[in-house]
């Protein structure tokens, strides 16, 4: 076969044999076929020592056989720089491997290809957690570490400032993304073989101080192990015994973080007892106390409480022989199993058991992460950092600078320019997500870059209130929108006050501060200005307050009779006297200007019967009185206010009519000539065929009236045009 040179061969014959020692009956011809696939694709290319390319995703996948990675994962370990280095297309693979495989080594190109290098170092944990969200697929996530673990075992052809890079890369993401997979094994690798080339001093340094402290307590080691073994035979307790030394790295760690001397480290020698049932770790653990002094505040139940990634052990630090100390840990095989795999413990061939779905093992291990998520005593750790796309409740964006902004799943812009900084969220009038401009409700993806366009001055939207997700948001538009509410209803509540006293005969100007400030405290206002508002708000009405301003003058309210049947028994004085009603109005048209408005439910033109709400922090809503919203909004009594039209003011409603007609040529000619007969104006007006009913018409229109009359004048000429059959104002 051109392009496999012997040390291939070799290295391909050991790949395949590792995989039969676990599964003898694996079909290992599609992993020839990648192998030979892969190499012709490499074929010319070498790396930096020199070797043939292709000995890296062997070695790669080597890795992953030993962990007893599935089919899909070893094929992804062959191919998963075949896109990226050679002329080979997913098509290809898809075609010759599946669309598993391909998914894969798509997911393995797409990681190589974030640039890390420009990241804020606060921003890790962020970078970290979005690399595990992107990855639809963990079994990428375990090939990319396979990957780099044997690119860190080849680092030394590589120049110092490359070693450097990868190695504090390695160090900074890699391998806490191994140990929050509770990749135990590959995670020390990761970290030492990082640590050697980030800080090769340091890592000499270190590993020295271990190495003589485990040469001058090899026999207390091997003494405290025969000890243990014979101990535990005698309580019938089976065990295997492993001595350990900390690792360069964590070590490190230790002494950096708490200042202290290598002979300070309690644990930096231990050993470890590996049992068969939970009771036996802590029946060990019993007989461990019994013969050392534990060293107080040094005991770890990891089993009753496991760590937030699953690592479950006993641990304990004892005074051994010669004023010893050491560490021991305690576990079951099962948990020394997933200590030192993690993750990838669960994503083994089942033997022997043919899933009915290619995807059984998938299915498996989802189940697993909902058991596990449900025995997790802080469910928020683990589950909330393994995020594939099985869990998808945050999305990770970036600004157009690349800082990395973690938002929940279908945030939208306007959450994302909140939490960028207020004023961006305040002042935001627009978006683009990957250079293209987007709705400010767009529902914002994994990996969108994001830029926010703004305004001076600008000022949040009631309706963002509608589709923002984050609280940090909301309470942002909230404050903003409260604020300016409250302006109003200071506004409005004042004059309400003034036009009632006026009518009642109180001479406001004759009341005190302080009266109106011990009137205020009766209402529970701390201020003048939070009456105004409370009355802005309806909260009370004017009369009541005026009541207490002026005793003498303003009587009291009585509850009176409801006038309408479906009005509740509470409602009070508006609808007692048709006299009072009368001059107790605010006009549309008005000082009251900027107050009110007409509701947009009903739409009152001028000459219809309408009816003032006061809304909260709005100003006065102005209903049609045959509006069904009113007999709703009416019941709060308080709210309602008596308004009319302004006299002499010329102004134009727009109303909306559809009408019925039959399909003849002619019609829309008819109708418009009535509208400009009556002079008015039309906005819109569209024709179409009937679809519900055989030759009939629908002819929708806006047109601009004057008032009732106006309307029906028009409504009623329409209405003799020969073929009309119907017509209705709609709102
Ligand atoms: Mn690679």
């Amino acid at each position: 076969m051109p392009g496999i040179t012997p040390e291939m061969e070799t290295a391909y014959q050991e790949l395949q044999a590792t995989v039969l020692a676990k599964r003898p009956n694996e079909d290992t011809a599609v992993l020839r076929k990648a192998f030979e696939f892969a190499s012709l694709k490499h074929a010319p290319q070498t790396r930096d020592s020199g070797e043939p390319y292709m000995l890296h995703p062997l070695a790669v996948a080597q890795t992953l056989a030993e962990m007893s990675m599935d089919m899909v994962c070893l094929l992804t370990g062959l191919l998963h720089d075949t896109i990226e280095d050679t002329e080979t297309t997913a098509e290809e693979i898809r075609k010759l491997f599946g669309p598993d495989v391909e998914r894969c080594v798509n997911g393995v190109t797409k990681l190589s290809k974030i640039n890390l290098h420009n990241r804020e170092d606060r921003q890790a944990e962020s970078v970290r957690k979005m690399l595990l969200a992107m990855v639809e697929d963990i079994r990428v996530i375990i090939v990319k570490l396979a990957d780099r673990l044997h690119n860190l075992r080849t680092l030394s052809s590589l120049s110092r400032e490359r070693q450097e890079r990868i190695a504090a890369e390695t160090i900074e993401l890699y391998a806490p993304i191994a140990h929050r997979l509770g990749m135990g094994k590959l995670r020390a690798e990761l970290e030492d073989l990082g640590f050697q080339y980030l800080d090769p001093p340091a890592y000499h340094e270190v590993t020295e101080a271990i190495e003589v402290k485990r040469q001058a307590n090899e026999q207390v080691l091997d003494e405290i192990r025969d000890t243990v073994l014979v101990k535990l035979a005698e309580e019938h307790i089976p065990v295997r015994v492993q001595a350990r030394v900390k690792r360069p790295w964590s070590v490190y760690q230790k002494l950096k973080k708490q200042r202290i001397d290598i002979d300070q480290v309690y644990d930096l020698l231990g050993v470890r007892i590996i049992t068969d049932s939970v009771k036996n770790c802590y029946a060990a653990l019993g007989v461990i106390h019994n013969e050392w002094h534990p060293i107080p505040g040094r005991i770890k139940d990891f089993i009753a409480i496991p760590r937030p990634n699953l690592y479950q052990s006993l641990h304990t630090s004892v005074m051994g022989p010669m004023g010893v100390s050491f560490e021991v840990q305690i576990r079951t095989e099962e948990m020394h199993r997933l200590a030192e795999e993690g993750i990838a413990a669960h994503w083994k061939y089942k033997e022997g058991k043919k899933g009915p779905a290619e995807d059984d093992q998938r299915i498996a291990w989802l189940r697993q992460l909902v058991e596990w998520q449900r025995e997790m005593r802080d469910p928020s750790d683990f589950m909330s950092n393994l995020k594939v796309d099985l869990y998808p409740e945050e999305v990770y964006c970036f600004t157009p600078k690349g800082r990395v902004v973690v938002l929940p799943r279908e945030a939208t812009p306007i959450d994302f320019a909140y939490s960028i900084h207020t004023d961006v969220g305040h002042c935001c009038i627009g978006a683009k997500v990957n250079n293209r401009m987007v709705p400010l409700k767009h529902g914002l993806r994994n990996g969108d870059i994001v830029e926010i366009m703004t305004q001076n001055g600008g000022q949040p939207s009631r309706d963002w209130l509608s589709f923002v997700k984050t609280t940090r948001a909301r309470n942002k538009i909230r404050h903003v929108i409260n604020a300016t509410e409250r302006e109003k209803s200071v506004e409005l509540g004042q004059k309400l006050l003034e036009r009632e006293a006026r009518r009642l005969g109180v001479a406001l100007s004759r009341i005190t501060r302080q009266q109106m400030e011990a009137v205020a405290t009766e209402y529970g206002c701390a201020k003048t200005e939070d009456l105004h508002a409370a009355l802005g708000w309806g909260k009370f009405s004017a009369r009541q307050v005026l009541s207490k301003l002026a005793p003498g003058v303003v009587e009291p309210e009585t509850p009176a009779t409801p006038a309408t049947p479906e009005a509740p028994a509470y409602q009070p004085e508006r609808d007692r006297a048709g006299a009072a009603a009368k001059d107790y109005v605010i006009q549309v048209k008005g000082i009251d200007d900027l107050l009110t408005y007409r509701a947009k439910c009903c739409n009152p033109i001028r000459g219809e019967p309408i009816v003032g709400y006061i809304t909260r922090g709005k100003g006065v809503a102005v209903h049609s009185k045959g509006c069904p919203n009113v007999q709703n909004l009416m019941y709060e009594a308080e709210r309602r206010i008596e308004v009319e039209w302004a006299r002499g003011a010329r102004e134009s409603f727009n109303v909306r009519i559809i009408v019925h007609t039959d399909d003849r040529a002619g019609m829309l000619n008819q109708l418009t000539q009535i509208l400009f007969d009556e002079e008015v104006n039309i906005r819109s007006v569209e024709a179409h065929a009937d679809e519900k009913q055989f030759d009939s018409a629908i002819v929708e229109m806006t047109v601009e009236v004057r008032d009732k009359k106006q309307l029906e004048r028009v409504v009623s000429a329409m209405r003799r045009v020969s073929g009309v059959r119907d017509i209705e104002r709609v709102h």
